[in-house]
This record gives structure tokens, C-alpha cells and sequence, in this order.
């Protein structure tokens, strides 16, 4: 089903979609580890599933639209296949493109990229921005959604030039955002706001993600600038020698956040899984699903 339907429907049900993120898993037998991935997540009955992918077309990005195929044509549930643009020709993402219909992809999340870690000043490629992407892929047919910053790209300093730009998305044909994660819901309530101001009319759904440990929020910190509030801070530090108590107090962190979310009555909600179903269903049993 294409997801701005399942928006609109779920609008007009006065409803919240909940959807999760997975990740094509690394290594050999790709397609059937991503198989009992997909069944767990899919058993907790999301609005639809997006999977990830490489940027640049490298590493497991090959599997993503077999995976987000298999998601939706063999357990039911709708999915997303995300798609990068950075470093790519006309050609090239053209030739995605034809992979991704042959596979049966519908929804896909149209995204520049993460600047490969070694290059260094310009890359090259027919693409510079998410934008200049989106109306080859709306063109394709495919439905289209794009990412959003509720705290401004890590590359922007200005949120409202981030938000201008979000809207650049939107006038492109996205027809949904997806979040980056935050730690603290008024940092979306805000940005909420700014992106009503900016004639965002589209949902926005918010992705959550569990801190698991110390480790992982440095580097989630270091890669898109999100803040850390005191309260994720302070259990950082009573849980620094107890790394289960902290993988616990990550999970109920982020359970937390949903529920408060969920009372806003915001578009949606995403959940990245890191493929763990267990995280997955804590955060339905907190979101009474
Ligand atoms: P863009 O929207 O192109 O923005 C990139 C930068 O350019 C921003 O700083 C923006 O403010 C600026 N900008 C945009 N338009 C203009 C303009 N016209 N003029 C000047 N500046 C402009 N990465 C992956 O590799 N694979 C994935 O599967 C993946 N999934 C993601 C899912 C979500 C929900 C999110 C939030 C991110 C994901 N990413 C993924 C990471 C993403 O690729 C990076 O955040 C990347 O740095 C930016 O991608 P974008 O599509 O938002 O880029």
C-alpha cells in the first residue's frame, strides 16, 4: 500500500501510524537473515517497515529492494526502500530505478546520502541535494517521502534554512518525512511548529531510537548533532559500569518519548529497531498497539 494512504487513512481514523526502520543485515545469507528479521517485525503488525540501504550503491544496498519486496509481497505488510543519490549519474540511479520496479517496490525514501567518511571537498555525481532526486522518483511512480531534522541537518547551522529546505523537498513531491532521531520531544514540538509556518503540509512521522549504550550514543551524537538532554545524560552515567541497566534504561528512555509524542498527536512514529524485535515490541506494548 503507498504510504500516503496509509496516512491519509489513518488521518481520517484520528489514528497514529507506527511504522519501523530495519537495516539489509551485513554478510552472507543477506536475504534469510533479513527473512527472520523481517517475519518478527512484521508479527507486530506496523503500518509499514522501511529498510535501509548503503549510500553510494555500496555494501548491502542491493538487498534493500529485495528485502522491502519481501516484506510487503510475502508477509503482508507495507514497506519503504530507501534510495541515495550521493556520488551517482543520471544513468546509474536510472538503472536503480529499474531494479527497484523490477523488484516491486512501491514507497520509496528518497536521500542524498552520508558523505562517504574519506572524501574529502567535492564529490561528484549528477545529484547535490535530496531534491534534485525526488522528481525522477515521483516520475517513476513510485510514492515518495524524504528525511527531515527536527534539529537542523548536521551540515546546516541555521534550523529555518533547514526547514526551507525540507520545503524544497515537499515542492519536489515528497509526500512524507521521516525524522532524524532526538532525545527530547521539544525539540520536535518546536520544529513542528517552524515546518507548519514553512507550508510543510505533509506527515511528518518521528523516528525514535533507543540508546543500547554509551558507545552508540556517542556516535549517533557525532553523526547527526543530536542534543543530549540531563535526564539521558544523568542514566548515562548511573548505568556507566552496568551495561544491561543501561540498555534497559535506553529502551524505557525511548518508550517514554513515544507515549508523550503519541499524546501530542503527532502524524506518526517510527521506531529504528536496530533489527531487534525485542525493541520493537517494548515500543508497541508502551503505545498500547
Ligand atoms: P538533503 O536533503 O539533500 O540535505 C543535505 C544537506 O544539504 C543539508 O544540510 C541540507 O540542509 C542542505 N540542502 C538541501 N537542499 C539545499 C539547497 N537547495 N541549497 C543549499 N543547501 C541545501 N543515509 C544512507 O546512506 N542510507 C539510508 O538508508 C539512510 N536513511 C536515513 C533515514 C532517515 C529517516 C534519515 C533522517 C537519514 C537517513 N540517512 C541515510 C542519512 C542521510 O543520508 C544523511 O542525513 C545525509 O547527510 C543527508 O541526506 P538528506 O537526504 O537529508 O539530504
Amino acid at each position: 500500500m503507498r504510504i500516503d494512504s496509509i496516512f491519509a487513512q489513518a488521518h481520517d481514523a484520528g489514528t497514529i501510524p507506527v511504522s519501523f526502520e530495519m537495516f539489509p543485515p551485513k554478510g552472507e545469507l543477506t536475504l534469510d537473515r533479513a527473512r527472520d528479521a523481517s517475519r518478527a517485525l512484521c508479527a507486530l503488525h506496523p503500518d509499514f517497515i522501511s529498510v535501509t540501504c548503503s549510500a553510494g550503491g555500496s555494501g548491502n544496498s542491493g538487498a534493500t529492494a529485495e528485502i522491502a519486496s519481501m516484506i510487503s509481497h510475502e508477509f503482508g505488510t507495507s514497506s519503504v526502500a530507501h534510495i541515495t543519490c550521493i556520488g551517482q549519474t543520471r544513468a546509474e540511479l536510472a538503472s536503480r530505478i529499474d531494479a527497484y520496479r523490477a523488484a516491486g517496490v512501491e514507497n520509496v525514501l528518497a536521500l542524498r546520502g552520508d558523505r562517504p567518511q574519506d572524501a574529502e571537498g567535492t564529490i561528484t555525481g549528477d545529484f547535490t541535494y535530496a531534491s534534485d532526486l525526488i522528481p525522477a522518483l515521483v516520475e517513476a511512480g513510485f510514492c515518495v517521502g524524504a528525511a527531515a531534522y527536527p534539529e537542523g541537518h548536521i551540515e546546516c547551522d541555521d534550523l529555518a534554512e533547514s526547514v526551507r529546505h525540507l520545503r524544497l523537498k515537499q515542492d519536489a513531491g515528497a509526500s512524507f518525512f521521516v525524522t532524524q532521531l532526538f532525545f527530547d520531544n521539544d525539540y520536535f514540538y518546536r520544529f513542528r511548529e517552524l515546518a507548519d509556518a514553512a507550508g510543510i503540509t505533509v506527515p511528518i512521522t518521528c523516528g525514535i531510537m533507543p540508546f543500547m549504550s554509551k558507545q552508540q550514543v556517542s556516535r549517533m551524537v557525532f553523526m547527526c548533532g543530536a542534543s543530549l538532554p540531563s535526564p539521558v545524560i544523568k542514566l548515562l552515567a548511573r548505568f556507566e559500569d552496568d551495561p544491561a541497566s543501561l540498555t534497559a534504561a535506553g529502551l524505557d528512555y525511548a518508550c517514554r518519548q513515544l507515549e508523550d509524542l503519541q499524546d501530542h498527536g503527532v502524524d506518526g512514529l517510527h521506531i529504528y529497531t536496530m533489527n531487534r524485535p525485542s525493541v520493537a515490541r517494548a515500543a508497541m506494548e508502551a503505545l498500547g498497539r
